[in-house]
């Protein structure tokens, strides 16, 4: 079977490390492996609708951002097909199959879906779109014949949904759906990158964000200024590795050769963190070495959106190819899921003839 890639975002605003090292570091790679047939990265403005009804504009404006980090990060869109969500209208068509075999309680399950009501504080007034976007992801994911999805660890339980859909779907009409795998980030700190303010996830909805566009100059104040150890008072002051935000950071981007670059006292990062446990080194000295890895790793990423500031109309022409070649995947699998379910009248001949008989 022909390996594909279905993954995306939402155009809630510009993309940060969280989502670089979560998802789109890897989605590179995996672009330039020659493993996979089809390459499919999708700016969800339809999903980031479900709840931004009343906020267009924000959506409409942060495609092009969306579209300037994907391009400086390295996705190539002679490799990848990079395209808008909303112009798939194919996809509503999916989901509203798909709404008819998931339960209302089993949504209300979903853990993912659940911490975000509660982090927008919709309590009793959830939006119906915003409840059933884990559906809308299942047709994104099923349409395009996704095999494999590189994303973060917050999605686990979206790869599930579609999952199960997938199996019922086959099950009750017939093989026409694909399972897919979700594809987690190998390092454990990568899967969900904490906030600056040490909130258990970096994300653009809480302003707790490095964005992959920041000036140096902001990136190093947002460093300076993030939450460590909270009793990590004094330099001589024992610390704590486990959970501090800025060790999670260095677990994600730290590599061996950037202590030889910026700080040869130590030869490795589990060094510095014994000296950081044991006391005795402070917290601006770590934060100073990991202002100085980030910025290598971010500068290539800034000086290549920089370029392709210069040009914007070519960008919206790529997303448009990007969205046209996926529409005539989507629109294959959408006759195919028509024709299982036999709601393809005018193409069933047998069915105009079962009937012509039944009264002839
Ligand atoms: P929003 O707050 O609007 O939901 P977000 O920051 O959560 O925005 P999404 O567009 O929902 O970003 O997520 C896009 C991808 O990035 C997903 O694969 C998600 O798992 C991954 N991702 C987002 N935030 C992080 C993070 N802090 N650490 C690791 N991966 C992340
Ligand atoms: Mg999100």
């Amino acid at each position: 079977m022909d390996k594909v890639i279905l993954t995306g975002d939402r155009p809630t605003g510009k993309l940060h490390v969280g989502h670089y090292v979560g998802s789109l570091r890897r989605r590179v790679e995996l672009q330039n492996s020659g493993d996979f047939k089809k390459i499919f990265i999708m700016i969800a403005d339809a999903q980031a609708l479900t709840d931004n009804a009343d906020n267009p504009e924000k959506i409409r404006q942060n495609i092009i951002e969306v579209a300037l980090d994907y391009l400086s990060c390295g996705l190539d869109p002679d490799k990848s097909n990079l395209l808008i969500q909303s112009q798939i209208s194919e996809l509503c068509e999916l989901s509203f199959y798909y709404m008819n075999l998931v339960t209302v309680s089993r949504l209300q399950r979903n853990p993912t879906v659940k911490s975000e009501i509660q982090m927008r504080n919709f309590e009793a007034s959830i939006p119906v779109g915003f409840f059933t976007y884990p559906i809308s992801q299942a047709a994104d994911i099923t349409a395009f014949k996704a095999t494999t999805v590189p994303v973060g660890e917050d999605q686990l339980p979206m790869i599930e949904q579609t999952r199960e859909i997938v199996r019922k779907f086959n099950s009750i009409y017939g093989d026409a759906l694909i399972e897919p795998d979700v594809l987690l980030p190998d390092n454990k700190a990568c899967m969900r990158l904490p906030g600056t303010d040490g909130k258990a996830k970096m994300s653009k909805s809480l302003g707790n964000c490095i964005y992959l566009s920041d000036s140096p100059d902001d990136v190093k104040k947002k460093i300076m200024s993030m939450f460590t150890d909270p009793n990590h008072l004094q330099v001589s002051d024992p610390g704590k590795v486990e959970g501090n935000p800025v060790f999670i950071y260095l677990d994600a981007f730290c590599k061996d050769e950037h202590f030889e670059r910026y700080c040869p006292d130590y030869a490795c990062l589990d060094e510095m963190k014994e000296h950081y446990t044991r006391g005795g080194l402070g917290d601006v000295k770590v934060k100073k070495f990991l202002n100085n890895v980030i910025q290598e790793e971010l500068e290539p990423i800034r000086n290549r959106r920089k370029e392709f500031e210069k040009d914007i109309p070519s960008v919206y022409d790529m997303l448009k190819k990007g969205t046209e070649n996926a529409r005539e995947v989507a629109a294959q699998t959408l006759s195919d899921v028509k024709s299982k379910m036999k709601i393809n009248y005018f193409d069933d001949m047998e069915l105009i003839a079962e009937q012509s008989k039944k009264y002839n």
